[in-house]
């Protein structure tokens, strides 16, 4: 395998990779990516499960960074599907010639600083691959797969899917009986395509899942020119917002409308449909009692729309809404109508083992062919602990981040210098529109490399003092927040054994990126540089 020798390296080619590329060449480095993949796209290339798509539109989950670019793509619905956006991110690739600065079909297995050199050296599985003054690591929030540990697993003899890790090859379910684990965004989006096939349906739930409805549809070429001639005004507004989308969030207290008010609001925003349901008042994520009136008007959804009530009652969340992230879903409810479509509490009935041919649970054998694993990813650490990446004197990541992760602005780790991560922990990252979000990051990262060039230095490294400051914030302003209390892959509970700790940054986005400009107005307060 080549080594290269570069400025800067990159792990991932998913949208933050990509962009990385993209501005870092235009500012005169070189570059050079690694992704395991075969092609670009990140979570987009992996995710090919049936009904797979943004829950963001589709006009605001798309880059910014060039205006050409975003008006002449055209997306043709509400909610893009998953080969769109795939599509969308080879266009990209393709228009910007990016791929021949990366090198896919490999792994980074390890990433060490070399302080005499002041640089990084990263390998694969087969040896040394690159060095670079840089290590930036667009690795993605969800990449690593949560796999589950089920007595017999192993011994089942049909196929296994995770919806993280879907074939390329189309899957036919049809006349087969298939049994889904989770009921996340994945299973949601998932389980209305496989019933439609399926002979037979068995869902197996541990917890219930708010979904708000996606009201998809073709987007309006009349709707998609206004937004095009109004786009930078559009990407503008949405940086206000708390979580990155342009959308009205109403600030008024639940508590203080009326009943009437509040299912009007409620029941018009539900109407709109997706992710922005939560933006009806202001204290839903505030307030317990305020939740409440959110949550008891989508189980009253779930009931009106699920016939047999008994399924209903198992489909209703007892955990409030906007605690796990919301999901938003096309016919998921109504899917429990099917008379082959079944659902199988895990609380009552716990996963006994898995047989060849059989999931038993609650003391009985159900008979499927194939098994779907939705169960979802180890989130926004698990692709870093995942590389051995050692700094200063061969501190290793994973020591530090072992009571959960450490980080200044979820942008760099003291005792790690030149390396920096694309929407890592303690950034607002996943509570937020990810596309903007991951614009930021980069173009804040690209600005320090040059003015760095600029001032002749050769080292960034940030302060442990700042780091534990700002560490120590983000976790104080979860502790008192509703959406810490509950269970959730923003807490790592999902994960067998992992620290919980809540890893985004809660404080929003406006507030985030207003750090991060006094930090560069201050003189990268923080931060410390030294010259070779
Ligand atoms: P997820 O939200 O973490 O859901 C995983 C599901 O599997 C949960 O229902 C979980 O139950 C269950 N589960 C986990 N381990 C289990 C075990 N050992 N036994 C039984 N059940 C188990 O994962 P996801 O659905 O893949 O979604 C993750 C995130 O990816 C989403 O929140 C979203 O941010 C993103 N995503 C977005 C879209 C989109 O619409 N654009 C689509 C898919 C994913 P518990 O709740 O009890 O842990």
């Amino acid at each position: 395998m080549k080594q290269h020798d570069c400025d800067v390296a990159i792990v991932g080619a998913g949208f933050a990779g990509m962009h990385l590329i993209y501005r870092l060449r235009q500012l005169g480095f070189s570059v050079r990516c690694f992704d395991k993949a075969s092609g670009v796209g990140g979570t987009w290339y992996w995710n090919r499960y049936p009904g797979a798509r943004c829950d963001i539109e589709s006009v605001q989950y798309s880059y910014q960074f060039d205006d050409a670019l975003q008006q002449d793509w055209n997306w043709t619905e509400r909610y893009a599907t998953q080969p769109e956006i795939l599509k969308y991110a080879n266009h990209v690739a393709d228009r910007f010639d990016l791929q021949r600065d990366i090198t896919f079909d490999c792994g980074i297995a390890s990433a060490h600083y070399d302080e005499a050199g002041q640089c990084w050296g990263l390998r694969d599985a087969t040896g040394c691959l690159a060095r670079a003054r840089y290590c930036i690591m667009a690795t993605g929030c969800l990449s690593v797969p949560n796999r589950p540990e089920i007595k017999g697993l192993e011994r089942f003899a049909g196929p296994v899917y995770h919806t993280g890790t879907w074939p390329h090859e189309r899957i036919d379910f049809t006349g087969l009986r298939v049994a889904v684990i989770g009921t996340g965004s994945s299973a949601i989006q998932s389980i209305p395509h496989i019933a439609r096939k399926a002979a037979g349906l068995t869902v197996f739930q541990r917890t219930a899942n708010y979904a708000i409805p996606a009201h998809n549809g073709p987007l309006d070429p009349e709707r998609l020119k206004t937004i095009k001639a109004g786009y930078g005004d559009m990407r503008a507004r949405a940086k206000t917002t708390y979580g990155g989308i342009d959308a009205v969030y109403n600030t008024e207290p639940a508590l203080e409308a009326t009943p009437a008010e509040r299912e009007a609001e409620y029941e018009r925003r539900w109407q709109a449909g997706g992710l922005t349901f939560l933006g009806a008042y202001g204290d839903l994520m505030l307030s317990k009692q305020a939740n409440d009136t959110a949550a008891d008007f989508v189980r009253a959804k779930i009931r009106q729309t699920v016939k047999d009530p008994a399924v209903a009652d198992r489909l209703c969340p007892a955990n409030i809404i906007g605690g796990k992230r919301l999901c938003v879903d096309i016919g998921y409810f109504e899917t429990y109508n099917l008379d082959h479509v079944s659902l199988i509490d895990l609380n009552q009935h716990p996963i006994e083992e898995i047989t060849e041919t059989a999931i038993r649970a609650g003391g009985k054998d159900i008979a499927i062919d194939c098994l779907v694993i939705a169960t979802g990813f180890d989130a926004m650490t698990g692709a870093l602990m995942n590389i051995d990446i050692r700094g200063r004197g061969e501190a290793l990541l994973q020591n530090k981040w072992a009571n959960g992760p450490i980080a200044y602005l979820g942008l760099a780790i003291a005792g790690f210098p030149n390396l920096f991560t694309v929407t890592g922990p303690g950034s607002p990252s996943v509570l937020t529109n990810m596309l903007p979000t991951i614009e930021q990051h980069v173009e804040w990262i690209c600005a320090c490399l040059a003015a760095m060039r600029e001032r002749g230095h050769t080292v960034v490294e940030a302060d442990g003092k700042a780091e534990a400051a700002w560490t120590d914030h983000v976790r104080d302003i979860s502790a008192p927040a509703l959406k810490s209390t509950t269970g959730s892959w923003y807490l790592g509970s999902n994960v067998p054994g992992k620290p919980a700790v809540f890893m985004p940054y809660l404080g929003g986005l406006p507030a985030y990126i207003e750090k991060c400009q006094d930090v560069v107005a201050n003189g990268y307060e923080g931060f410390s540089f030294s010259a070779g």
